[in-house]
This record gives structure tokens, C-alpha cells and sequence, in this order.
């Protein structure tokens, strides 16, 4: 079965939108096999968002990852990775399809609440980033 990597962002859990995001991903067929709350520090997100270093929002968006907790999960479906990319909807709330959890909840493009793998490759590599294969279920 296909794994992918959620990340339930700071905006997110600051509003208190954990339950109710989970509860979406839950009735939307995803499987929660791994999850944990943790706070990054600026070198844990500049690790995370590697392939992002050279863009002009880089500064911005390592500073908003480490400004509150998070709640990293990792999700088991078939085709788990394009299914919860189409389930997130677009990076910018303002272009995010109706139904979609960004459109719901996200503030702006940055402060978008939500983050999904956007490969089979990415999605193995930040899994193994959070989780060790003993915490996954
Ligand atoms: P993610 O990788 O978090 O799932 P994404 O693939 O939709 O999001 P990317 O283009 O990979 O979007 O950007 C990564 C993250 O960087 C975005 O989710 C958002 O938080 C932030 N970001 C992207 N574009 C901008 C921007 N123009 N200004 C500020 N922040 C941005």
C-alpha cells in the first residue's frame, strides 16, 4: 500500500485545527499508520525543505515551519500521495478547488495548513526524515 508524508502546519495547529483536520484525512480514506507532534528548529526545516533553498520565499516559510509545533503523519492508501495532494488542493487557498482542505482552512500561500509529499520519491524520503521504521504501524 502507497505511503505519503502530512505535515498539519503551524497556522493549523494554532487555530486548533488538528482533530479536525485528522478527522478529514480519516473519512477520506487515509489510514494513519505513524504521528507526532514536534517543534522544529531552523536546521530540522531547512533539512526538511532541502530542494526548496534557493527560492525567494526559502526565509520565510523555514521561519513560519519553526514558529509552532506541527503534527507530521504518515498516511497509507492506495495511490496515497496523488489522492491526498488532490484532497489538499493548490498551495494558495485563493486557487484551491471547493472541497478542498486548503480552500477550508488555509490562511494564505504560505500559511497554507497543510503539507503533502509530491512524489513516490519525496514521499520515502520524508517519511524516513520524521520516522523511524519502528514507529510505523
Ligand atoms: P508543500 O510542499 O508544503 O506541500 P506545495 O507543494 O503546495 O506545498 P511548494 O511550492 O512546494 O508548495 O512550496 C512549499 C511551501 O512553501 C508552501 O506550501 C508554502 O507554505 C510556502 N510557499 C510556497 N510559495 C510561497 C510564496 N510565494 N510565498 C510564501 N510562501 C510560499
Amino acid at each position: 500500500m502507497q505511503q505519503t508524508l502530512s505535515i498539519i502546519k503551524p497556522d493549523a495547529t494554532q487555530r486548533q485545527l488538528v482533530g479536525e483536520i485528522l478527522a478529514r484525512l480519516e473519512q477520506n480514506g487515509f489510514r494513519i499508520v505513524a504521528i507526532k507532534m514536534v517543534q522544529l528548529n531552523q536546521e530540522q526545516a531547512e533539512g526538511f525543505y532541502i530542494e526548496h533553498r534557493e527560492k525567494p520565499f526559502f526565509a520565510r516559510l523555514i521561519e513560519f515551519m519553526c514558529s509552532a509545533p506541527i503534527v507530521v503523519a504518515v498516511l497509507e492508501k492506495q495511490n496515497a500521495v496523488q489522492d491526498y495532494r488532490t484532497l489538499i488542493g493548490a498551495t494558495d487557498p485563493k486557487n484551491a478547488a471547493e472541497g478542498t482542505l486548503r480552500k477550508e482552512f488555509a490562511i494564505d500561500g504560505r500559511q497554507n495548513s497543510l503539507h503533502g509529499s509530491d512524489s513516490i520519491e519525496n514521499a520515502a524520503r520524508e517519511i524516513a526524515y520524521f520516522f523511524a521504521d519502528s514507529e510505523i504501524f
